[in-house]
């Protein structure tokens, strides 16, 4: 059994003018095409060739094998990163995740500070999320393809892409803005809130 690219969740100009088509066309089309195919490559007639996705990426990091990890966690990443944007994106969450969100940051800017910051200060290339952790909100960065999901009781919650290719065709090196567009114009309050309830915590 072989893993398939999904399709994205909106149409490809689905996000501009904030993120383009042809961004969307080549990260969707290109990038995670390839982590996909790579992986599978890997997988191949191996005994880890029917293992779900997630089992896949956290056998690869507790065997560290970089090579199938880095393919595996950013299959998982993109899927997850095209879920947290959403073409009426923006504005403020609501209900449990909005009181939450007051509580473990102070306010909903509190949680928007936090999380630019993550993004912008991750050096090169990465990740930067929002989980749940013992039943409290954090923001996290990660660097290359790491996910939280290999960290025991972590469950993300929203993720943005913060590797050049998520924004250099339309912001080139203005990666501050592409944060505060994501934060203003993309984010997924209800993907969000989903995974949250679904956590359980
Ligand atoms: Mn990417």
């Amino acid at each position: 059994m072989s893993h398939t690219l999904p399709e994205l969740p909106y149409s490809s100009d689905a996000l501009a003018p904030h993120i383009s088509a042809e961004t969307l066309g080549f990260h969707h089309g290109k990038h995670h095409a390839a982590y996909v195919s790579k992986m599978n490559a890997a997988i191949e007639g191996t005994a880890k060739a029917d293992l779900p996705l997630e089992d896949l990426i956290r056998t690869s990091a507790k065997e560290g094998d970089q090579g199938l990890f880095n393919n595996a966690a950013q299959t998982w990443n993109h899927t997850f990163y095209w879920n947290s944007m959403t073409p009426k994106g923006g504005g403020a969450p609501k209900g449990d995740l909005a009181e939450r969100i007051d509580r473990d940051f102070g306010s909903l800017e509190g949680f928007r500070k936090a999380f630019a910051d993550a993004g912008a200060s991750q050096f090169g290339s990465g990740w930067a999320w929002l989980a749940v952790k013992d039943g409290k909100l954090e923001v996290r960065k990660t660097l290359n393809a790491e996910t939280p999901l290999t960290e025991d009781g972590v469950v993300p919650l929203l993720t943005m892409d913060v590797w050049e290719h998520a924004y250099y065709l339309d912001y080139q090196n203005r990666r501050p803005d592409y944060i505060e567009t994501f934060l203003g114009k993309l984010v997924n309050w209800d993907f969000a809130a989903e995974n949250l309830v679904k956590s359980g915590q």
